[in-house]
């Protein structure tokens, strides 16, 4: 037996109501905040992430899948969705037509990481990006979009972290007092830690390694360091959260896993969902679209983890199995001789918008009856050769165990009206 490869998983019929009810609630909210719909490539060119996403981060390092074709074209299976969004808008001289641009996403993201409860290599992404503008407003916003699609899903008890992280004019001057402090005892940090301290120090702050948090608990804050503009743009993105009543907490210790992070970001965790408990994040990245190539401008998004909604659900007794029913009449028939005759019967139907269907694998009429129950049709037609020479059917109500004659011309009206 072939099974599916190690973190990548089947969707089955029963599971597919809840991941509908995910991906509509998705695209509503998504509608009434004004975002539209775009959707990209699964493959884009490697160096898009190695430049966007950035070269010393867990995703470029060893997660992304591959393909080098020998030249030049080395192509990967995205692992995220905000620089392609960007590359597209770029690519597409979209901002030449509108300069902003609301968008959303729902689909299918790779990482190579190591399988386990939660965590995929295919895993699914719902995600926004408003693309074009600086103002912290929309960082309220897209924290408020994610709030809303949480309560429309009913993943109970979202907790929102939110952090600011400065921006290429304040965050030298953070990046050298965090080295300066943490320097000393680098040694006793764990290996990650050593690696990211010349590459990417913020990232120290953001391990989950207990001796790592614990020498790291009196590093110094960003909040000390932010230039004016920084702290303008915090303090309207705060007050907006706290105008719209979000129970947030202000954590100096969020980092974001991406380079192109600037000023914003935050942070969605959820219960039932373990010691990793993050279900999404975002934030701004004010620099990306001059690094994609278009004119400077600012943006800010987020992604939500679809596998982890579910997981939450689940735990919350909020994603049952869904049993799905949706035959509204069962067309029985006795014998070849009517077998023909029941599916054009069928068709008739459906072309009249009724779903219906029949039985293909030759059983009984009792068998056929006893499917009938089985997806819960309420109607039955039954065709017995006597009804069908005088150009008529028994149309039996299952709920009443009541029957009556009714012309096959006449059928498709007669279902339709009772259907009502
Ligand atoms: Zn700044
Ligand atoms: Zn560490």
């Amino acid at each position: 037996m072939i099974q599916a490869p190690l973190g990548f998983e089947d969707h089955l019929p029963d599971r597919l109501p809840v991941w509908r009810r995910i991906e509509d609630a998705a695209r509503r909210i998504s509608e009434t905040y004004g975002y539209r719909e775009m959707r990209t490539p699964l493959m884009e060119s490697t160096e898009l992430f190695v430049r966007s996403v950035g070269e010393v981060t867990d995703i470029v390092e060893k997660e992304m899948f591959t393909f080098d074709k020998g030249d030049k074209d080395s192509l990967t299976l995205r692992p995220e969705l905000t620089a392609p969004f960007v590359r597209a808008c770029v690519e597409h001289s979209l901002f030449k037509k509108k300069p902003f641009q609301k968008l959303f996403y729902v689909g299918a993201n790779f990482r190579k990481e190591r399988p386990q409860k939660g965590r995929l290599r295919q895993f699914h992404q719902f995600g926004v990006e408003a693309l074009g503008a600086s103002d912290a407003l929309l960082d309220a916003e897209t924290v408020l979009l994610a709030l809303a699609f949480f309560e429309a899903v009913g993943v109970p008890g979202v907790r929102t972290r939110v952090n600011t992280i400065g921006c290429p004019t304040c965050r030298p001057a953070f990046r050298d007092a965090l080295k300066a402090h943490l320097e000393p005892k680098l040694a006793r940090f764990c290996e990650n830690c050593r690696r990211r301290f010349d590459r990417n120090v913020f990232r120290v702050l953001d391990c989950k390694v207990e001796g790592c948090v614990a020498l790291s608990s009196d590093a110094p804050r960003v909040q000390a360091h932010l230039c004016d503009g920084c702290r303008a743009h915090d303090e309207g993105f705060i007050g907006a959260l706290r105008r719209a009543g979000v129970a947030f907490e202000q954590d100096p210790r969020l980092v974001r896993g991406f380079d192109y992070y600037t000023r914003t970001v935050y942070e969605f965790r959820a219960p039932g969902l373990g010691a990793q408990d993050a279900i999404g994040g975002g934030g701004r990245y004010d620099n990306l679209i001059a690094e994609m190539g278009g004119d400077p401008a600012g943006a800010v998004g987020f992604a939500v983890g679809l596998e982890r909604v579910v997981i939450a659900l689940e735990a919350a007794g909020k994603a049952p199995e869904e049993e799905w029913f949706p035959t509204r009449v069962y067309v029985t028939h006795i014998g070849p001789e009517t077998r023909d005759a029941a599916f054009d019967i069928v068709r008739t139907l459906r072309t009249a918008g009724i779903s219906a269907d029949m039985d293909f694998e030759g059983r009984s009429l009792k068998a056929q009856m006893r499917n009938a129950n089985r997806v819960k049709a309420p109607r039955v037609v039954i065709l017995g050769p006597d009804e069908m020479a005088k150009g008529e059917v028994k149309v039996r109500d299952m709920a009443k165990s009541a029957e009556e004659s009714v012309a096959v011309k006449d059928l498709a009206a007669r279902l339709a009206r009772a259907e009502e």
